[in-house]
């Protein structure tokens, strides 16, 4: 007897899981996942035949190695490095590094699934990988950072190349930390490729690419406003977690586009300033000073700091753009934020939302652009970084920024008409899902079993 594609899907999800255990995101980044694809297994019985969801379940290499280091006390320090190369059917494993105490083989594995998808999204051609380390660059020295870096791209550098696998910035991984990266590549190979992303303009970094992620998901909500009849970032309130590069980059944009962002957050808490939070301050707390969002208030006495981080989706607001972490709204915070009125979620961080905030924003009607589609501006612009270096070239600001934002208006309306056509209207979640698997799948399937 055949399998529906119910039974499928259910089945390649209990083997994931029994085979996986523990590792709690990538379960659930797979239930989400594979939740929309039945629709398309149901359209395409011979995926069945092809054990199509089990492979590409399933990452084609997954790297553990140790990183060892000396801190500025002369102590032996040990951490533990990861890449996983998830599915290269479409072009090389892309995605990016993550430095952060929380990052295990779970968190590596969930981001690198989700990369797959947003990056054929994107429309171009990169597969998708993901990696990083427990390491956490706060409160080290420069110094430090950087022997970290040079021993963790001692081990990594055998297992990437320009056409085989290329890193870019995440969690805890800026310009600082790809220069570090990149200057020991270079002196272990000889190599001047474009084997990183998210480089400096001095050595190949492409322009907006540090803006990019910020950018893209506001040029994604607004076209999801504007589509909706729901106006345009124009005069809406917005509250945006975290403080780190979306954060920042999505502030400056919406902002330049007449919204008022009134909150703001880091891991320790959130700072509200009804009169619109300056980012100039901002950037020279977080980005110059490398300091706590806390500081706010000594140079704005009239906003206010709150200890924690959940609290910040207690302030009504028009538009909720969460780019700090995963599962930062849970489904109380998401309940709040619909009673308060909020008209549209972007998700500029990778899976903010937990699976039942997701349905509670979907049921209640708030527009909700899922990550894996409103922050793809990042990688998007990665891959026009690796044009402009196979090419030697370097484009303007404004060719950069013209095609970043074809790209989320196009990504946005795959998304719009996989929904509508999968009698999901509105479902961006699904939609983005259905849009990204499409062109991975007709790949694989035309590759045969590898
Ligand atoms: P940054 O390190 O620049 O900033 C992260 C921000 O989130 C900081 O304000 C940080 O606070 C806060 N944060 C981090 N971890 C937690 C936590 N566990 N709880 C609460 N707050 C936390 O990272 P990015 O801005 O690059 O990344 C943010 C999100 O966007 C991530 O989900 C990332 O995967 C996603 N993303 C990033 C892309 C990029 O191009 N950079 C591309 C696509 C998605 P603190 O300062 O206290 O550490």
């Amino acid at each position: 007897m055949t399998m529906s594609a119910q039974q499928y899907v259910s089945s390649v999800l209990e083997k994931l899981i029994a085979k996986n255990p523990g590792e709690l995101e990538f379960h659930q980044a797979a239930k989400e996942i594979m939740s929309s694809l039945e629709l398309v297994i149901e359209r395409h019985p011979e995926y069945i035949e092809a054990n199509l969801l089990e492979r590409f379940a399933e990452p084609e290499r997954v790297v553990i190695f140790r990183v060892p280091w000396v801190d500025d006390m002369g102590r032996v320090q040990v951490n533990r490095g990861f890449r996983v190369q998830f599915n290269s059917a479409i072009g090389p494993y892309k995605g990016g590094l993550r430095f952060h105490p929380s990052v295990n083989l779970g968190i590596i594995k969930f981001l690198g699934f989700e990369q797959i998808l947003k990056n054929s999204l994107t429309g171009l051609p990169i597969g998708g990988g993901k990696g990083g380390s427990d390491f956490d660059p706060k409160g080290k020295s420069d110094n430090e950072v950087m022997r970290f870096c040079q021993s963790f791209m001692t081990e990594l550098y055998r297992h990437i190349g320009a056409d085989v696998d290329v890193p870019a910035g995440d969690i805890g991984v800026g310009a600082r930390e790809i220069g570090y990266l990149y200057g020991q590549y270079k002196r272990l190979t000889g190599q001047y490729t474009g084997v990183l992303t998210g480089k400096g303009l001095a050595y190949g970094g492409s322009l907006v690419r540090k803006e990019a992620t910020g950018y893209g998901l506001i040029y994604f909500v607004d076209e999801m406003l504007r589509a909706n009849g729901k106006g345009s970032f124009d005069g809406k309130k917005v509250v945006i977690s975290g403080s780190g590069n979306v954060a920042i980059y999505a502030h400056e944009k919406a902002t330049s586009m007449g919204a008022k962002v009134i909150a703001m957050s880091d891991s320790n808490g959130f700072i509200f300033d009804p009169n619109g939070v300056d980012l100039d301050t901002i950037k020279e707390i977080k980005e110059v000073n490398r300091q706590r969002i806390s500081e706010y208030v000594k140079a704005h006495p009239h906003a206010t700091y709150t200890e924690g981080c959940l609290g910040i989706w207690n302030i009504p607001c028009d538009i909720a753009l969460p780019c700090a972490t995963q599962n930062e709204i849970d489904a109380a915070a998401a309940r709040t934020l619909v009673k308060n009125g909020c008209i549209a979620v972007g998700e500029g961080a990778n899976m903010p939302s937990t699976i039942e905030a997701t349905d509670i924003f979907l049921e209640s009607g708030v527009l909700f652009g899922p990550g894996k589609a409103a922050n793809a501006g990042g990688v998007a612009t990665s891959a026009l970084e690796m044009s402009q270096n196979s090419q030697r070239y370097m484009w303007t600001l404004e060719e950069v920024d013209a095609k970043l934002k074809n790209i989320m208006v196009n990504i946005f309306h795959a998304a719009d008409e996989a929904a509508k056509e999968y009698d999901r209207p509105g479902n961006y979640v699904g939609g983005a899902n259905i849009a990204g698997v499409q062109k991975v799948a007709e790949a694989m399937m035309q590759q045969g079993v590898v």
